[in-house]
C-alpha cells in the first residue's frame, strides 16, 4: 500500500460540500446500519485509544457515534430507533470535526468539518506517529483494500484527478471493525435513562459537553468481549471528559465561533488555512514539519 497525500486530506475532512456534482460520497453506513449523525469519515476509536486521549487531557476532542436501528436489534430513544444488543444502544467513539479554514485539492481555501488534530495549513496530522495516532487512521486506506472497498483516495482521484492510490497491496491485514469488537472499539451504552434528550442533540449536531462525556466514559470504562461497564471507572472518565481543558477543545470552539460569523461583517469569506497557527498551534498543538521533510505523512 502506498498513498500520495500531499495536499489532499481527503480521509480528514468533510469535502462532501466542495465535490463535483455527480461524485457519491455515502460510504459512513457499516454493513446495514446508517450513522445518526451526519459526520464524514469518522474515525472509530478502540477503548485503549480512548483511554489514551483521556490520559493525555484530551477528552473534549473525542464524540460518539450511535447508529439507526432500521434493520436488526434496536431500541428507541427519543423517538428514534437505534440500533442495540441486548437492548443497549451501541456506539463508536471518533474525533469532532470543526469547521477549519482548509484548501484540499488545489481548491481555495473554505470551511469544511476536518478533523481536530489536522493542521489547516499544512494538511497534516499533528498526531502522526506518536502515542495517540488513531490505529484506523495508521492503517488507512489498508482495511478498505483488505476488503476490496472504495478508498477516499480513489474518491479523490475521482473527483479532482491526480494520483492518489499508487499501490493498492493492503498487506496482511485483519479489518478493524470485526463482530469481536463489541466493548473494544464497538460499545454499548447500558442505561438508556442517561442518555435521553442527548440522543436527539447527537442527532441533530448540537451534542453538549455532557453529552459526549456521558459516551466517552462509558467506552472508556470497558472491556473487550463485555457489554457491562465498570461504575467506578465510568464515573471516573466522565470527571476526566468533563473536566478537559485542551487545546483541542478552546481550538474547536474559537473555529466554530470564526465559521459562524465568517462573511457576516463584510470581510472575505476565505479565510486563510495559516490561522491555524492562531487558533492551534499558540495553545500548544503540536507542529507538523510540512511536505519538504515528509513526503509520506497525512
Ligand atoms: S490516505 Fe488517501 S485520502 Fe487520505 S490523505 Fe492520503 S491520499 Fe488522501
Ligand atoms: S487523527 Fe490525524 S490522520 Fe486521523 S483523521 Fe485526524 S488528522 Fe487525519
Amino acid at each position: 500500500m502506498e498513498v500520495n497525500c500531499e495536499g489532499c486530506a481527503g480521509c480528514c475532512i468533510d469535502w462532501r460540500s466542495v465535490a463535483p456534482e455527480g461524485v457519491s460520497l455515502d460510504h459512513e453506513r457499516r454493513g446495514p446500519y446508517r450513522p445518526l449523525d451526519d459526520t464524514y469519515n469518522l474515525v472509530p476509536l478502540s477503548g485503549d485509544e480512548v483511554r489514551a486521549f483521556l490520559r493525555a487531557g484530551l477528552g473534549d476532542a473525542l464524540t460518539p457515534r450511535l447508529w439507526r436501528g432500521e434493520r436488526g436489534p434496536s431500541v428507541a430513544v427519543d423517538g428514534r430507533s437505534l440500533a442495540a444488543i441486548d437492548g443497549r444502544p451501541v456506539f463508536f467513539v471518533g474525533l469532532r470535526k470543526p469547521p477549519k479554514p482548509v484548501a484540499p485539492f488545489g481548491l481555495d481555501p473554505t470551511w469544511l468539518p476536518t478533523c481536530a488534530f489536522l493542521d489547516p495549513e499544512t494538511l497534516q496530522c499533528r498526531v502522526h506517529g506518536d502515542d495517540l495516532y488513531p490505529d484506523a487512521c495508521e492503517r488507512y486506506p489498508g482495511d478498505n483494500l483488505a476488503l476490496d472497498a472504495d478508498t477516499e483516495c480513489e474518491r479523490v482521484e475521482r473527483a479532482f484527478g491526480g494520483e492518489r492510490l499508487l499501490d493498492d497491496d493492503p498487506g496482511d491485514l485483519t479489518p478493524l471493525l470485526a463482530p469481536s469488537a463489541v466493548g473494544g472499539r464497538l460499545f454499548a451504552h447500558p442505561d438508556r435513562s442517561r442518555i435521553e434528550g442527548r440522543v436527539a442533540r447527537l442527532a441533530d449536531g448540537e451534542a453538549t459537553r455532557e453529552d459526549r462525556a456521558e459516551f466517552v466514559a462509558v467506552a472508556a470504562a470497558a472491556a473487550p468481549g463485555r457489554l457491562d461497564v465498570d461504575t467506578e471507572r465510568y464515573e471516573r472518565a466522565r470527571e476526566t471528559v468533563l473536566g478537559a481543558d485542551s487545546w483541542v477543545g478552546a481550538a474547536i470552539e474559537e473555529w466554530t465561533e470564526r465559521a459562524s460569523g465568517a462573511g457576516a461583517d463584510g470581510t472575505s469569506d476565505l479565510p486563510p488555512p495559516s490561522l491555524g497557527v492562531v487558533v492551534e498551534a499558540s495553545r500548544g498543538a503540536p507542529e507538523t514539519p510540512g511536505w519538504d521533510e515528509n513526503q509520506d505523512e497525512s
